[in-house]
């Protein structure tokens, strides 16, 4: 952090989301004695992301649960999932203010806070990549959340050439699990300069997963090598 930040930061001081208490410069969205407060995903499936039982702590270490009975039934493209939070409060709050209050700085600070947490777990990667929005739905919202997540966690702007949507497709949101996956199916196509390339593949919240693993489709059709799915949260359907 460099001296012309220590001085934005005296003069226009951050407040921590939780306590209210003013951040120090080297501080994200919240003070360090709220971080450990954080609804934490603490133990999920590295492939799919899918939270298992905390009894099965005390059976494995958490980094040798590659995959989950989910996985079994359903064929993932990507290869590891790195999901921080469960949707839960604050960060589902949070999500919600970045989503549809359009406080652009949040999504930025929500990608600097994912690096923080990922710093040392991500394997190496070539390239960011935010899931795309569709460009009706970038027009209604005037912005792409998980291009500002992904602007935040690279500290640069990442490029939205190489995943486009194709295929107008409703929100999730709105749909049942089977529905999700047959709503985004083919909606996504990759730039063939993604061929032999690690990707990070950067969106919000993963649920199903069904959006991540067509974008994952799309860009392993594209010659993608790996890759590594980085989301904020993780939610469920019940
Ligand atoms: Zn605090
Ligand atoms: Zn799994």
């Amino acid at each position: 952090m460099n001296f012309l930040n220590k001085i934005f930061n005296f003069i226009f001081p951050e407040f921590c989301k939780l306590c209210q208490r003013p951040l120090s410069y080297n501080e994200i969205l919240i003070c360090n004695n709220c971080f450990p407060k954080l609804p934490f995903l603490k133990l999920y499936c590295q492939k799919c992301g899918t939270p298992l039982p905390d009894h099965l702590k005390n059976l494995l270490s958490y980094k040798e649960i590659n995959y989950c009975s989910y996985c079994q039934t359903q064929k993932f493209y990507f290869n590891k999932t790195f999901s921080a939070f469960y949707y839960k409060k604050p960060v589902s709050d949070w999500i919600i203010s970045l989503k549809f209050g359009k406080d652009f700085s949040l999504g930025y600070k929500l990608g600097k806070l994912l690096k923080s947490v990922f710093i040392d777990k991500i394997p190496a990667f070539d390239l960011v990549i935010p899931v795309p929005l569709s460009s009706e739905r970038l027009k209604v919202r005037g912005f792409n959340q998980s291009f500002l997540i992904a602007w935040g966690f690279l500290g640069k702007r990442p490029s939205q050439e190489l995943l486009k949507r194709i295929k107008y497709t409703k929100p999730q949101t709105e749909l049942s699990q089977k529905e999700r996956w047959k709503n985004v199916k083919n909606a996504f196509e990759a730039n063939l300069k993604v061929k032999n390339k690690t990707i990070l593949l950067i969106d919000d919240v993963m649920t199903t997963g069904a959006t991540l693993n067509e974008a994952s489709k799309a860009l392993k059709k594209a010659g993608a090598k790996e890759i590594y799915v980085l989301t904020i949260a993780k939610n469920t359907l019940n």
